[in-house]
């Protein structure tokens, strides 16, 4: 399948994005989700030009990425359990799913053993919703320090997956929430963080209008998923 039109027809939009919000199309990176997608779509999707890859599921990764090639860069996106942290640290050069200290304390000890330095975004369920992962807001700014001070542990920003909405408008606060939410943290690290990772295929033009610089974008991109059976990560 070639994909060129549908990458570039993101890579437009985005730019109209950033055009609207005096931004640079530089400044937004495109993640393409391929959670559910086979090697072949993912090569398809690489022979296209796309480098940058996530996945939610460690099992499902790691035999996908040892069939696609090597040069495509990966990060996790989704829950991340305590004992698939080892195999985390291996295959993706960020996890963008942290949400509790336990979690980031582990991947700590793994990557400490593997000799390496793990990019992390710490993962804020804006809007309280039961059915998603992520910090409540408060807890990031009580924890985030004591996260900072793992010496194996990078914190590069803030991400959310936002509510499920028909129209993207509606969910506009949650992403300003979330830029206001890393200034706050700034602040208390004295640091500045570089990435907000919010926005999907129904919301990424107002992510963007909000401040994202990491969009995760994948039934846009590789089409509708078909769903595995058991499959639980939103709408
Ligand atoms: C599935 C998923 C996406 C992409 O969703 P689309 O609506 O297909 O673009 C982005 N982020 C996370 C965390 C996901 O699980």
């Amino acid at each position: 399948m070639d994909f060129s039109e549908n990458l570039a027809a993101i890579h437009r939009r985005i730019s109209t994005a950033c055009e609207r919000a005096r931004r640079l199309p530089a400044s937004v990176i495109l993640l393409a989700v391929s959670k559910s997608q086979r090697p072949e779509e993912v090569r398809d999707m690489a022979a296209a030009g796309q480098v940058l890859f996530g996945e939610n599921r460690v099992q499902e990764a790691r035999a996908k990425i040892a069939q696609c090639p090597s040069r495509l860069h990966w990060h996790m996106i989704g829950h991340l359990q305590s004992n698939k942290c080892r195999d985390a640290v291996q295959l993706f050069e960020m996890i963008q799913s942290v949400d509790s200290l336990d979690l980031a304390s582990e991947i700590n000890r793994r990557a400490d053993l593997a000799a390496k330095t793990m990019p992390v975004l710490l993962e804020v369920n804006v809007a309280g919703e039961s059915s998603k992962f992520g910090y409540p807001p408060d807890k990031v700014l009580a924890e985030i320090g004591r996260i900072n001070q793992l010496p194996r542990i990078e914190i590069h920003g803030l991400m959310t997956v936002a509510p499920y909405a028909t129209d993207p408008e509606k969910v506009r606060p949650v992403f300003r929430r979330l830029r206001e939410l890393k200034l706050r943290c700034e602040d208390l690290l004295g640091a500045p963080l570089p990435h907000l990772s919010m926005g999907m295929s129904g919301d990424f033009e107002v992510a963007i209008e909000e401040g994202a610089t990491l969009v995760r974008i994948g039934s846009a991109l590789f089409g509708p998923r078909q769903r595995p059976v058991g499959e639980s990560d939103g709408p």
